[in-house]
């Protein structure tokens, strides 16, 4: 599988729990606001077995793992890996994930506590936003479904760009989430710009105004708790 890079202890990337993380390369995605676009190419990062990932994860004082890239389920090792942590002993094992490929995440689910699924956009804008031929929504919807049938957490999370996103693509993703049963935390987080994102991207796009995002907001109902994760 292709490995980006492993850092030996995060306490930002699971909410209270210390995580080694582990970064494959490759995306099948090309979202403009990418802060590690650097490993987007397919042919990024190195080669590496499940047992040489799991030798360079190990060893290090932490609760669990957190497994995010590039997009992790385009790597058919996947489900070994996560298979191979989550014989390791009592840690929480955590996915990151577009959820574009649902057949791979359905092989991971026996082996995970959570889920950070990253909601690019409303339905119809999906392909727009990540730059796809096709729109991803259908898979992404089924992955979805998978999730809300397991017992896995389903953390949903979207990055907000000005110019890129409206808070009617909150609004819907609201509405989406709602239909489609889920019920909890939504985290929608600002979009800042750092290194890791192209500058001939980053000059396109804004930080967004919390204002902008407060009013509609209020108006959610149902079972979906927005969170505001400006920074
Ligand atoms: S899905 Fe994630 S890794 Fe892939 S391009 Fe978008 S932000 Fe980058």
């Amino acid at each position: 599988m292709r490995i980006a890079s492993i850092i030996d202890v995060s306490l930002v990337d699971v909410p209270g729990i210390p995580v080694t993380v582990i970064f494959t390369a490759g995306c099948n995605f090309d979202c403009p606001y990418c802060q590690n676009a650097n490993i987007i190419p397919l042919n990024s990062g190195m080669e590496m077995s499940v047992s040489e990932v799991l030798s360079g994860a190990s060893g290090h004082l932490v609760d669990g793992y957190c497994v995010t890239g590039g997009e992790p389920t385009i790597q058919k090792e996947l489900p070994d890996l996560l298979k191979a942590l989550s014989k390791k002993g009592d840690f929480h094992i955590n996915l990151n994930s577009q959820g574009s490929v649902p057949s791979v995440l359905e092989e991971c689910i026996p082996y995970l506590d959570s889920v950070w699924l990253d909601l690019k956009a409303s339905p119809t804008r999906y392909e727009k936003v990540c730059r796809t031929k096709h729109s991803p929504w259908p898979n992404v919807k089924k992955s979805i479904d998978l999730l809300l049938k397991s017992n896995v957490d389903l953390w949903p999370r979207t990055t907000y760009a000005g110019n890129l996103l409206s808070p009617q693509d909150i609004v819907d993703i609201i509405d989406i989430l709602e239909e489609l049963g889920f019920e909890g935390r939504y985290v929608v987080q600002d979009y800042v710009p750092s290194s890791g994102v192209r500058e001939s991207e980053a000059t396109n796009l804004t930080r967004p105004k919390k204002e902008d995002l407060e009013e509609i907001i209020d108006e959610a109902s149902g079972g979906v708790e927005v969170d505001l994760q400006f920074r």
